[in-house]
């Protein structure tokens, strides 16, 4: 049986890097990305540290140069992911009144434009195969709206629906295309909002804590195997009861 090859944006930390260990098995390949070269050495001694033959890439997604790049060295490695987990992303928030375009743009160009292009780019090997997973790492806050992140609001809500649409063109050659919209999650992203805030937010969730980086890793595993061959079109929620 042939691995199965995962690629994973954002694996150096957070939610992708344990995204990636899901897919420490001999089934499978997993392929990694990091903006540096320190990123990407995490990622290499992880695979080290666990035994697995793995592969680690650098990726800028606010960069045209460094996608053009990153395609270039996965096709001359002749490596066309069967699972693509679009995870990657930052936040550069403010109210909209004070929000730049500089930050509006950063946060659409890295979210929604870089996934719309690694889908485009990587889906033409899936049709060829006639199987594919494609997982985009959505948020809550597309569905509750949230002050201060307009441009990440957009663009996450962008990619819920840009994924439907994607998801009917390939529906019929076994490639299924869904997005995991996860709530608050205990990783570097939400630290900048402080001890405070999150305590504040906790107790506002039902389950009465934040999540963690393990518990969306799991759902996107069992997303992308074959018990969850007939979801696709779908954005699922892992929050707490944050957003019902
Ligand atoms: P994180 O801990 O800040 O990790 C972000 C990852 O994205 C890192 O691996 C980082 O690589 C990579 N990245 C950052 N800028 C990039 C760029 N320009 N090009 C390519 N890769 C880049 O964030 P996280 O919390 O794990 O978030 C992962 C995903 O979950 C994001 O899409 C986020 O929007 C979503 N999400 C998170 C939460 C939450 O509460 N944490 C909630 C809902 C949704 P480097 O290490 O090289 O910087």
């Amino acid at each position: 049986m042939s691995l199965k090859k995962v690629l994973i944006t954002g694996a150096s930390r957070g939610i992708g890097q344990s995204i990636i260990k899901q897919f420490y098995s001999k089934e499978f390949l997993p392929i990694g990305t990091a903006t540096s070269e320190e990123g990407i050495n995490k990622i290499l001694e992880s695979f080290s540290n666990s035994n697995v033959k793995g592969k680690a890439y650098q990726l800028d997604l606010n960069k045209n140069e460094s996608i053009v790049n990153f395609f270039e060295e996965l096709k001359s490695d002749d490596i066309n992911p069967d699972i693509l987990v679009n995870n990657a992303g930052i936040t550069k928030d403010n109210l909209m009144l004070r929000m730049s375009e500089q930050d509006w743009n950063d946060v659409i160009n890295i979210h929604l434009t870089g996934q719309f292009k690694l889908m485009k780019n990587f889906v033409r090997g899936m049709l060829k195969n006639r199987w594919g997973r494609i997982i985009n790492i959505s948020s809550a806050a597309a569905a509750i709206g949230n002050k201060g992140q307009a441009n990440y609001v957009a663009a996450k809500a962008g990619i819920e629906a840009m994924s439907k649409s994607l998801a009917r063109e390939v529906g019929s050659k076994n490639i299924c295309v869904n997005c995991i919209a996860p709530g608050f999650i205990e990783t570097d992203m939400i630290e900048s909002l402080g001890k405070d805030y999150l305590n504040e937010i906790s107790s506002e969730i039902p389950l009465q804590r934040l999540g963690n980086a393990e518990e969306v890793a799991s759902l996107v595993k069992f997303i992308s195997s074959d018990e969850a061959s007939y979801i696709t079109g779908q954005t699922i929620h892992i929050n707490g009861g944050l957003y019902m």
